[in-house]
C-alpha cells in the first residue's frame, strides 16, 4: 500500500517536473524571440532579458532544476535562434554562450543564503555584482571563441562585448526577479481592498519626483542629464519596497537607453561606435546600483529595527508583552476612537504561592509554570485583547469592548483552566498551581491605564485575602478618576 502510494507520488512529481521544464523552455523561447525582435539591424539584441529571467526563474522555484529544465532551456534558446534563421552552427554557439553565463550565475547564487540572494543583507549588492560579473566573464570567455567566427571581430573585443552585454542585462533585470514577492503566498492571504494601505502624499511624492526628473532631462539635455533621477531614485529606495525600487531602476535603465537612441533625450554625444554604445549601457546600469544598494540596506535596517522593537517590548521567557510593551500598546489602544466609545475591562492576575514552587522544585520549575500560565491565558483571550507580564508572577489583561459580565466570565475561565492544568516540570513532577484575579471595568472614556491597573490590583488583593484561586470584581459603580 505504502509503496504503491510512493510510486504514484513519484509519477505525479515526474509529471509536474516535465510540465515545469516545458514552462521553462517556453519562457526562454518567448524572451529570446522578444530580444531578437527588438534588435536594431546588424546587432544581435539591444535588450536580452532571457538569461536574467532564466536565472531568476530557476532560483525562485521550490526545487533545484533537473536535467529536464536545462534541456528545455537549451531547446528554448535553439528554437528561437532557428526560427529567426540563424542556422544550426550559429544557434548552437549562441546557446552555449548564453547557458555558460546562466549556469555560472545560477550556481553561485544558489550557494548564497536566502537573505543574501534576496538582496536583504547590507552586503548583498556587493556579492550580487561579483556574481553577475562572473556570469558575464563566463559568457565573455565563450565570446573570445565565437565572436571572431560569427562577427569577424578580435577575441579581446569578443570578450568585452559579451561580458558587458551580460553584465548590463543581469544588473538591470535580475534584482526584479530575486526580490519579487511570492505571488502564490500573496494570493493565498489575499488582501481585501479595505486592508490595502492608503496612498498618502508622502508615498506618492518620490515616484512623482522620479517622473519629474526624467521629464526634466528631456527638457534640458546635455551630458549631465543621465544621473538627474538619482536623488529621486534614492528617495524611492528610502520609501518603497526593495522589489518596487528594483522595478524603478529597471525602468530608469530601459528609459534612458531607449530615450537616447530615439532622440527624446539629447545628451550631445556621438554613439556611432559599438564601444560608445557599450560604454553608455554599462554606465547607465551601474548608476542604477546606487538606489538598489540603498534599498537593500533599508530592508536589513528595517528588519533589525523590528526585531529590536519586538525584543524591547516582549518578555523573552513567556513571549507575551513586558510591562513597557503592555503600557505602550494599552495607551495606543485607548486612543483608538472605536475603543474609547465602548466598555473596557482590565484583569490583574497573580499566581498563588509561587515562591513555594521555586523553593520546593527550583527556579526552572517556576519558569515552566510561568510559561504554561502565559500560554493558557493567551488561549482564553480574543484576537484584540492584550496580555502582558508586568513582572515576576504578575500578569495583566486589557479587554477592549468587554462588559462586566463578560470580563468576569473570561477571568473565571482562566482561573478554572489554570487550576485544572497540571504543569510537568524538569524533574518529571507535575505541579498544580492556581491564580487569583482582580477585575476592573469601565464604561466611560478618559481613564488612564495606571488608574485601571491599580483598581484591578485592589480587587486582586481582595481575592488573595479571601482565600486565593478566585476572581474578585472591583468596585465598578464609581467612575475612576479621569486624566
Ligand atoms: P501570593 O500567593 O501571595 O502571590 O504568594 P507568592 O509566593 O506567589 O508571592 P511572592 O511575591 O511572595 O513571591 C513571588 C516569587 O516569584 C518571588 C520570586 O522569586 C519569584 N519570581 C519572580 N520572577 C521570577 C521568574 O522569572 N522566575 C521564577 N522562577 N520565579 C520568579
Ligand atoms: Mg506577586
Ligand atoms: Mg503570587
Amino acid at each position: 500500500m505504502g509503496s504503491s502510494k510512493t510510486a504514484v507520488d513519484a509519477q505525479s512529481a515526474g509529471g509536474i517536473d516535465v510540465k515545469d521544464a516545458l514552462l521553462v523552455g517556453v519562457i526562454v523561447f518567448v524572451c529570446s524571440i522578444f530580444g531578437i525582435y527588438t534588435a536594431p539591424p546588424g546587432v544581435l539584441a539591444a535588450f536580452w532579458p532571457t538569461n536574467a529571467v532564466l536565472v531568476g526563474l530557476l532560483l525562485r522555484r521550490r526545487h533545484p532544476p533537473g536535467l529536464a529544465h536545462w534541456l528545455a532551456a537549451a531547446t528554448g534558446y535553439m528554437v528561437a535562434d532557428l526560427v529567426m534563421a540563424h542556422g544550426w552552427p550559429k544557434s548552437a554557439m549562441l546557446t552555449c554562450t548564453n547557458l555558460m553565463g546562466v549556469v555560472t550565475c545560477y550556481l553561485l547564487l544558489s550557494r548564497m543564503s536566502d537573505d543574501y540572494r534576496a538582496l536583504r543583507h547590507p552586503r548583498s549588492m556587493l556579492r550580487f555584482v561579483l556574481v553577475v560579473a562572473s556570469g558575464g566573464a563566463a559568457a565573455g570567455i565563450c565570446g573570445i571563441f565565437i565572436h571572431p567566427v560569427l562577427f569577424g571581430g578580435t577575441p579581446a573585443y569578443g570578450f568585452a562585448f559579451w561580458f558587458t552585454t551580460e553584465l548590463v542585462n543581469y544588473i538591470a533585470i535580475l534584482p526584479v526577479m530575486l526580490t519579487m514577492p511570492d505571488l502564490s503566498r500573496r494570493l493565498a492571504g489575499h488582501k481585501r481592498r479595505s486592508d490595502w494601505p492608503e496612498w498618502r502624499i508622502e508615498q506618492v511624492a518620490p515616484l512623482a519626483a522620479f517622473a519629474g526628473s526624467l521629464w526634466l532631462g528631456t527638457q534640458l539635455g546635455g551630458p549631465g542629464v543621465i544621473p538627474y533621477p538619482i536623488p529621486a531614485m534614492l528617495w524611492c529606495a528610502l520609501t518603497y519596497s526593495l522589489f518596487a525600487t528594483a522595478g524603478i531602476t529597471l525602468f530608469f535603465s530601459m528609459w534612458t537607453l531607449l530615450a537616447i537612441s530615439s532622440g527624446t533625450l539629447v545628451i550631445g554625444a556621438n554613439f556611432d561606435s559599438q564601444q560608445a554604445i557599450m560604454s553608455l549601457r554599462v554606465g547607465v546600469t551601474l548608476t542604477a546600483l546606487a538606489p538598489l544598494t540603498v534599498a537593500s540596506v533599508m530592508v536589513a535596517r528595517n528588519e533589525l529595527l523590528s526585531r529590536l522593537k519586538h525584543a524591547a517590548s516582549h518578555d523573552p521567557m513567556t513571549h507575551v508583552l513586558n510591562r513597557g510593551g503592555f503600557m505602550t500598546h494599552a495607551e495606543e489602544l485607548l486612543a483608538t476612537p472605536a475603543v474609547v466609545r465602548r466598555p473596557l475591562a482590565v484583569l490583574m492576575m497573580d499566581i498563588d504561592f509561587f515562591k513555594k514552587v521555586n523553593d520546593t522544585h527550583g527556579h526552572a520549575a517556576g519558569d515552566a509554570v510561568l510559561v504554561s500560565f502565559a500560554q493558557l491565558a493567551e488561549g482564553c483571550l480574543r484576537g484584540g485583547d492584550l496580555l502582558g507580564r508586568l513582572g515576576g508572577e504578575e500578569f495583566a489583561v486589557l479587554l477592549p469592548g468587554c462588559s462586566v459580565d463578560d470580563a468576569r466570565a473570561i477571568a473565571q475561565r482562566i482561573c478554572d483552566a489554570f487550576a485544572a492544568h497540571p504543569v510537568t516540570v524538569g524533574d518529571g513532577a507535575t505541579l498544580q498551581s492556581t491564580v487569583s484575579i482582580g477585575v476592573g471595568c469601565w464604561t466611560h472614556p478618559g481613564t488612564s491605564v495606571e488608574a485601571m491597573l491599580s483598581a484591578a490590583d485592589a480587587a486582586l488583593y481582595a481575592a488573595k485575602r479571601s482565600g486565593r484561586n478566585r476572581v474578585v470584581l472591583g468596585d465598578t459603580r464609581k467612575p475612576a478618576t479621569a486624566t
